[in-house]
């Protein structure tokens, strides 16, 4: 087992193109750290660099007390599962599993006692002697594991090994990852794109966007205190709503609705009275703003907004809103329009809410639970 480093690591593919940039962060010794953002962010080159099959244009990435950069991979001591799996389609289950102990040169008498451990965990013991193209595809995905997992390495790292599932699936094998991960205490670097995945399997996720760390957090910090807007609008869904509003004193000036702030919104977030009187932007998470005319939520807020669609979901209803404040485009592009569009917003309602597409809604919004971000760095403001 072991701790892994990356200490200003950056990845110009080329001539010139800058896919990582400084990248600095612990992975602790036995931790599950989750890689995650948008397509293109890097998340993949990360990983890889830490494999050792990409290599390293400057920092420095160390597993245990060894900096990596010149090792070849197959001297770090890790083992990959790839989303292809990457299995032999002739040799059976049991040679899948025993090849990496094959090629260490061990003997065949714990070769086999190895595999039928690694088996027996993943409950693939029935199927040793089928060949890949026998099994389903989350046995195909149990085999790759077993082949990480029978040589107990230093770290596991994995890239979008259950994208190739369906949903059902992959909802049953990240559970079966998460606990067999924890039950083995072998350090884990994962890499997705859904951030689902990395909330319910992550120890501490990192997010990365366009090849710049944005956070690396508990999946709770993420959700609860994101650092910037970009994180506050990737983690979660539906999205967080996101406005540009202005701060006058104790009051929240929202398009044309005034919220007058609870004393407490300002005790926990020390630094909010320095943005009196200049343009903030507010986060509203879905769960935060409900109808109210039938929620039990405990509202500071109440204002009123048109309501665009109703999605009635079983358990919640989702109401699309209008408000008449200004968007933010959360990937912090402007495209000349950011401020200038009304914002839509998502409230989570209670499922017997009454309102209809056309209707008025009278909207509770939750206090604590506000986000504050700076207009201009659109980093929190706490
Ligand atoms: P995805 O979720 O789509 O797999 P990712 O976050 O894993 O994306 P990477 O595969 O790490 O992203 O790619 C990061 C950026 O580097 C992308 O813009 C990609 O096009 C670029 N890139 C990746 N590999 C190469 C390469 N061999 N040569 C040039 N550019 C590359």
């Amino acid at each position: 087992m072991a701790h892994i480093t990356l200490d200003k690591v950056n990845k110009v593919y080329g001539d010139s193109f800058h896919a990582i940039h400084d990248l600095t962060f612990d992975i602790r010794d036995g931790e599950f750290m989750v890689f995650v953002g948008p397509s293109g962010c890097g998340k993949s080159t990360a990983l890889r660099m830490i494999a050792g099959l990409e290599s390293i244009s400057s920092g420095e990435v160390s597993i245990g007390d060894r900096v990596v950069n010149g090792v070849d991979p197959k001297d770090r001591d890790i083992a990959m599962v790839f989303q292809s799996y990457a299995l032999y389609p002739h040799k059976t289950v049991r040679e899948n599993i025993a090849f990496p102990l094959r090629m260490a040169g061990m003997k065949s008498a714990e070769i086999d006692a190895k595999v039928d451990e690694a088996a027996r965990i993943l409950e693939l013991t029935p199927h040793l002697d089928r060949k890949p193209a026998h099994l389903s595809g989350g046995q195909r995905q149990r085999v790759a594991m077993g082949r990480a997992i029978v040589r107990k390495p230093k770290a596991f790292l994995m890239d979008e090994p259950l994208s190739n599932l369906d949903a059902k699936l992959r909802v049953q094998m990240r559970a079966e990852i998460a606990g067999l991960q924890r039950s083995l205490g072998v350090t884990t670097v994962y890499v997705t794109h859904d951030q689902v995945e990395a909330m319910t399997m992550g120890d501490r996720v990192t997010v990365l966007k366009a090849g710049r760390l944005q956070q690396v957090d508990t999946p709770q910090n993420l959700y609860n205190r994101p650092a910037n807007v970009f994180v506050a609008a990737f983690i979660g869904s539906p999205s967080m709503n996101l406005f540009e509003a202005q701060l006058d004193g104790e009051t929240l000036r929202l398009g044309s609705q005034e919220i007058p702030l609870p004393a407490p919104v300002f005790e926990t977030r020390p630094s909010l009275r320095s943005h009196a009187g200049r343009p903030v932007i507010v986060g509203i998470r879905p769960e935060d703003i409900d109808d109210a005319s039938v929620t039990e939520k405990r509202a500071f807020a109440e204002i009123s907004a048109p309501v665009t669609l109703v999605e009635s979901l079983g358990a919640e209803t989702l109401a699309h809103l209008e408000i008449d404040a200004p968007q933010v485009d959360a990937e912090g592009v402007d495209d000349g329009t950011e401020g200038r569009r009304p914002a839509s917003a998502v409230g989570r309602f209670a499922p017997r809410t009454q309102v209809r597409p056309g209707d008025r809604a009278r909207l509770a919004v939750t206090a604590e639970n506000l986000h504050f971000f700076d207009r201009d760095t659109r980093l929190s403001i706490w």
